[in-house]
């Protein structure tokens, strides 16, 4: 189905077709629309637009991937299906790695992800062959590639789940991830956390990277507080939703 552009919520629509197109195809799970759901209850209070304290963490994000000597972007079923375009100018742009990493894994659907990152543009995709485990995960979402994730400074996890974050900080990795709710867990224990939709949080991250030198990327990070930049995405939405009440209670003409 093809959502007129004059539909009123014609990009969030857009996203359930392609989400929904790639449970058809086999290669979203199930539960990726659950989540997708979650999230999109988040962007409604955040204002579906990029907020202010966002693009400070996306320029944060940025930081952290041009100071990484070895970045890997990871990518489940959700990010192939929303946004392979945006992983493969990332990729462009920084030079860093793309790897399938899948909690509900089997092969079909990592290779069918693979075949959609690498028509969007993507290059030397990992993941198919997970020789390495991240420790203390019991999921398949342990299995990753020993050159890829395994051995990355810094991992760029657009739609983690809590777990997977804090093994990979306990590696010692900058990890990166995207997440519209700022009280997941993912949020709280990312290294850095973008508070945006995915869609959106990939060009601003890569746009802010663009503007960046590796000495300019340390003086971000020495100023770049998680906790703070948490609490100014709570911020964001308290205010929004202050101001919402209030016109709400104010007299319509
Ligand atoms: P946690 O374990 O971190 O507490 P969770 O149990 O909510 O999180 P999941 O069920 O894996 O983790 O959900 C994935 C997260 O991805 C959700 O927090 C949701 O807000 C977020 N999310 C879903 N779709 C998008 C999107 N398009 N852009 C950004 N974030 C999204």
């Amino acid at each position: 189905m093809t959502v007129p552009e004059s539909h009123p919520r014609h990009e969030s629509l857009q996203a359930r077709e392609a989400l929904a197109d790639g449970v058809e195809d086999g290669y979203v799970a199930p539960q990726g629309l659950i989540a997708h759901g979650r999230g999109e209850a988040f962007d409604y209070l955040i204002g579906e637009a990029t907020s202010p304290p966002a693009q400070r963490q996306a320029r944060a994000a940025a930081a952290a991937l041009v100071d990484a000597e070895n970045a890997v972007v990871s990518v489940n079923g959700n990010v192939a299906a929303l946004c392979p375009a945006q992983v493969a100018s990332l990729q462009r742009a920084l030079g860093c790695g793309v790897e399938v990493n899948l909690f509900h894994r089997s092969d079909e659907r990592v290779s069918k992800i693979t075949d959609r990152l690498a028509a969007a543009g993507c290059t030397d995709v990992l993941g198919a062959d997970p020789q390495a485990r991240i420790p203390g995960l019991d999921s398949k979402r342990a299995l990753v590639a020993e050159d890829g994730i395994h051995e990355a400074d810094c991992v760029l996890v657009p739609l983690e789940d809590g777990d997977r974050t804090e093994a990979l900080v306990a590696m010692g990795k900058t990890v990166v991830a995207v997440d519209l709710n700022p009280l997941s867990r993912t949020v709280r224990r990312a290294s850095i956390a973008v508070v945006d939709e995915v869609t959106r949080a990939l060009p601003a991250i890569e746009e802010a990277a663009d503007d960046l030198t590796r000495d300019e990327a340390a003086t971000v990070l020495d100023g770049f507080d998680s906790e703070q930049a948490r609490a100014d995405a709570l911020d964001h939405i308290r205010q929004r939703l202050g101001r919402l009440a209030d016109d709400a209670r104010s007299p319509r003409e």
